[in-house]
């Protein structure tokens, strides 16, 4: 069972109570299209459950972040970043203030598509 954080914007957007353009879903993660996006391709991954940072990853999460890990480039291609060597993308993990973080549940930024990009 999924646990949420009723106060969460991204809480909302896995329960669909907040609109979101899915990219990609499955039983332990979802993904979405950033509603402001730094570059032509920009998407989160973010586990279902609310985890607010990565600092509050633990060897329980591995599984769970190296299959996240392992997805953001088949889903960067899919989604129209070019494969590497000459394309690819950069995956960005914010974390707390002085990290930038904005929404405290975790979520990685999937960044891609030609250059340049917007700094987030
Ligand atoms: P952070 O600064 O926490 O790493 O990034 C939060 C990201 O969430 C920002 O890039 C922001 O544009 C995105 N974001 C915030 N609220 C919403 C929302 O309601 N829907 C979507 N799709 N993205 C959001
Ligand atoms: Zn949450």
């Amino acid at each position: 069972m999924s646990q949420h954080d009723p106060n969460c914007i991204f809480c909302k957007i896995v329960q669909g109570a907040i609109p979101s353009r899915k990219v990609y879903e499955d039983d332990e993660i979802f993904v979405f299209n950033d509603i402001n996006p730094w570059a032509p391709v920009h998407f989160l991954m973010v586990p279902k459950d609310h985890i607010p940072s990565l600092a509050h990853v633990g060897p329980e999460h591995a599984a769970l972040l190296g299959k996240m890990l392992a997805l953001a480039p088949k889903l960067a291609a899919q989604n129209g970043a070019r494969p590497y060597p000459e394309g690819g993308h950069r995956v960005q993990i914010n974390t707390g203030d002085d990290g930038g973080q904005e929404v405290h549940h975790l979520h990685l930024h999937v960044i891609g598509g030609p250059r340049p990009w917007r700094r987030g």
